[in-house]
């Protein structure tokens, strides 16, 4: 049976408590169920009725990485978030300093993703061409690219931020960069020896 990941945190600049933990003990926990759910039911539903328009096993097979990407993604987006937030260091800056040029033209082109994108935005390293790519995503299961580690996550989705900002995405991108947890990125970078 999944399990749902621990809040580490529920005091983080900008972002309330009641914000963070609806998202995680509500959003976050429906998406584990979900998936369990999906898994239970995989084992049994009839494959031979298999169809392109309708069928239940075409339908699980469809909310399955929907669930399980609403799992993991939720999983580092809390992960990589800390009190006091950190500055990037480490092998993950060398990384962003090669592959962008600067942290700077990181930050911008990860922030501008975040207002253009409508799910999420995710650091990610490719691991057949060797770099790393911000990868924008309008769904859990749609935008991403495969053989590709997420290394930095964080959620757009309206209800990522709509109880402390309203419609403001900006002032949350700028809450949520205050928060980083660039040691999680780098012990990342270590668990898929990169
Ligand atoms: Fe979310």
């Amino acid at each position: 049976m999944r399990e749902v990941k621990p809040l580490h945190y529920t005091q983080l600049e900008g972002l309330s408590e009641k914000q963070l933990k609806e998202h995680h003990d509500v959003l976050y926990a429906g998406y584990v169920k979900k998936i369990g759910e999906i898994e239970e039911k995989l084992k049994t539903t009839d494959m031979s009725a298999a169809n392109a328009t309708y069928s239940e096993f075409g339908e699980l097979k469809r909310e399955e990485t929907f669930a399980l990407n609403g799992v993991k993604l939720h999983e580092g987006y809390f992960d990589n978030m800390q009190p006091n937030g950190s500055e990037c260091s480490g092998k993950i800056k060398e990384l962003i300093e090669r592959d962008f040029g600067s942290y700077e033209t990181w930050e911008k082109e990860f922030r501008a993703a975040g207002l253009a994108g409508r799910g999420w935005v995710v650091l990610g390293y490719d691991l057949d061409e060797q770099q790393l790519r911000n990868v924008l995503c309008d769904a859990h299961n749609h935008g991403g690219v495969w053989n590709m580690a997420a290394l930095f996550i964080m959620d757009i989705y309206e209800h990522a931020y709509f109880l402390d900002y309203g419609t403001s995405r900006k002032a949350y991108i700028d809450a949520f960069f205050k928060n980083i947890n660039w040691g999680y990125v780098n012990g990342l970078l270590k668990k898929y020896n990169i």
